[in-house]
């Protein structure tokens, strides 16, 4: 290494040359300006002392930011099949907890509310159904803590609850059991708790870990069970955030308010959300005017957690996007335009499930394709889905996400997207708006009369996410003429090139007769003093291998390359 200049260093260790002489100065290493050099020892004393204390602080930083976490309460999202009693849950719990009776019942709809238990807080959002959930998702925003699962003790596992299932399933996010309508005369909990083994749900009273409560949202029964259970499951996952950074907040609703403008519902995912914060949201901006909770309070601040309605939008935000606090306005504004100018930008190449399936696998040894599977009876999909499997080889594996009787749905059209898979449907239709929500998101809908063309279909498409087989192809021949000592190069093989064309680093092979005596890279190529690339037929060259010197007049080199063989 040459020496280093003052400012040479100093630049290197991110630090202005003035703090650097001071620093050797205590260090009493003489030096006279910014131009001056250091010697091989000081330069390596410097760096050490400097990069070494900077570690050091950016571990004590971690440390003390693992310190400043707090518990924060968990965020619900109710599922299940439809008229399994969400709605009237989320009711009885709203009107159990002992904090609404003290206001009597004066609740906002805000798109989620909390519930204060003695143990601690809970964050229900206010949308039950796995469509929300997903949006959410697909938006890229992960807020659901814990999935409740709702099904009707007198009616069983249903279609939705098996979609809830693997919703929650494939955004890892665990799941409560809340079995329901227990006030039945024909309900049955123990045949559900049955059935959910099926799905890979073992309740803990069978040995699993799954949290089952018995209930009746009609009458209120086994509410207060359930809560203990969701907090519980709460515990198990050390929910923690810092309140004191700089707030960042999922937007769950939004609705213009007659008087007050844009608003949108938040959950406040880290910091603190305080009255007066300017912030970017999405593609808009605004300042945080008013806060008010699903009582209808104005709150100045909003930690971990909780949901709030925020006023202050400069334009109605999307349900999905972050809310994210920022120094001032001035900021605020700015990243907003430069977002909207980067989606104007985006929406004109739309990006294809098949190019997000592909980035997804990139560089994966074994790919697992995500399916999502539809058809109009029970057997069809269970058939679809055998021989789908059964596609599956060593560097392709394709896995059911879900499957399903019925049109393909809103849903499924989501889950595809967050799991990056596809849609595979068998004599189905699609229901409204799929068509569109399918090409918004760029996902792959295939449906299919003949099991046999869903199977060619998605075998073709399978072997066009394989790794390109690769062939070896000779590229060019070349004649040694000559054999010529180079002083600090050694020995060279002067050669005329008869076909084709030679490369430097290609690999290649030596001929005597018909014997090969090398075979390796040529590792240099010279066209008289100069290095070269590649050297045509006709031409003489230079020519060096890497660890090879044995060759002699006559023999024959050949150069091959790497080329994807086609499919
Ligand atoms: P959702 O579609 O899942 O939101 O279901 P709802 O909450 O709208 O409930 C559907 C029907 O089931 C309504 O008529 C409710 O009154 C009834 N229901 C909900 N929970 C219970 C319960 O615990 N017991 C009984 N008997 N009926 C219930």
């Amino acid at each position: 290494m040459g020496k280093k200049r003052i400012y040479e260093i100093a630049k290197e260790l991110n630090i202005s040359s003035q703090e650097l002489l001071k620093e050797l100065k205590e260090l009493d290493i003489d030096v006279k300006s910014h131009a001056s050099t250091l010697s091989e020892e000081e330069y390596e004393l410097i760096k050490e002392l400097y990069l070494g204390e900077k570690e050091k602080s950016k571990e004590k930083e971690k440390k003390e930011s693992k310190d400043r976490l707090l518990p924060r309460p968990p965020v619900v999202t109710v599922m299940g099949h439809v008229d399994h009693g969400k709605t009237t849950l989320l009711d009885a719990i709203r009107k159990t907890n002992f904090v609404a009776q003290e206001y009597g019942e004066i609740t906002q709809h805000i798109g989620a509310y909390q519930v204060e238990l003695p143990q601690g807080k809970i964050t229900f959002i206010d949308t039950p159904g796995h469509e929300a959930f997903t949006t959410l998702r697909a938006r890229g925003a992960q807020v659901t803590d814990i999935v409740v699962l709702v099904i009707a003790a007198d009616d069983g596992v249903q279609p939705q609850t098996v979609e809830a299932i693997n919703h929650a399933k494939n955004a890892g996010t665990p799941i409560v059991v809340a079995i329901n309508k227990i006030d039945k005369p024909n309900a049955n909990p123990q045949k559900v708790k049955t059935q959910l083994m099926e799905y890979g749900l073992i309740p803990e009273e069978m040995g699993g870990d799954v949290l089952v409560s018995e209930i009746s949202a009609l009458k209120k029964i086994g509410i207060e069970d359930l809560l203990e259970n969701i907090l519980l499951q709460a515990e198990l996952l050390e929910l923690k955030a810092d309140p004191n950074v700089p707030a960042k907040a999922v937007i769950i609703e939004t609705r213009v308010s007659k008087g007050e403008g844009p608003c949108g519902t938040v959950i406040v995912k880290e910091g603190t959300l305080k009255a007066g914060q300017p912030f970017i949201a999405g593609l808009t901006w605004g300042k945080v005017r008013r806060m008010k909770n699903y009582k209808g309070e104005t709150l100045k601040e909003a930690p971990p957690s909780t949901p709030v309605e925020v006023l202050g939008f400069e334009s109605l935000p999307q349900a999905g996007d972050t809310l994210e606090v920022v120094k001032n306005e001035r900021e605020a504004k700015k990243i907003a335009e430069e977002r909207i100018r980067k989606t104007k930008r985006m929406q004109r190449s739309p990006t294809l499930s098949w190019e997000l399936i592909k980035e997804k696998l990139e560089g994966k040894e074994v790919k697992e394709v995500p399916v999502i599977i539809k058809g109009d009876t029970q057997g069809s999909v269970e058939a679809l889905r055998s021989s789908i499997e059964k596609l599956s080889n060593e560097e392709i594996k394709i896995k059911c996400i879900h499957e399903g009787v019925g049109n393909v749905n809103r849903s499924d059209v989501l889950l595809a997207y967050t799991a990056r898979g596809i849609i595979i449907g068998f004599n189905v239709g699609k229901e409204n708006e799929v068509e569109s929500i399918s090409r918004t998101y760029g996902v792959k809908i295939n449906i299919y009369r003949l099991i046999y063309d869903a199977i060619q279909e998605t075998e073709k498409f399978i072997n066009s996410l394989k790794a390109p087989a690769l062939e070896q192809v000779k590229i060019g021949e070349a004649e040694i003429r000559r054999v010529f000592q180079v002083p600090k190069w050694g020995k060279v093989a002067g050669c005329y090139v008869l076909s084709g064309k030679v490369k430097r680093g290609a690999e290649c092979r030596i001929k005597r007769g018909e014997e090969v005596i090398f075979e390796g890279v040529l590792s240099s190529l010279k066209r008289f003093k100069d290095d070269v690339k590649e050297v045509s037929e006709g031409y003489e060259c230079g020519i060096g291998f890497e660890d090879f010197t044995d060759f002699q007049e006559g023999d024959v080199i050949e150069v091959f390359e790497w080329r994807e063989r086609p499919r």
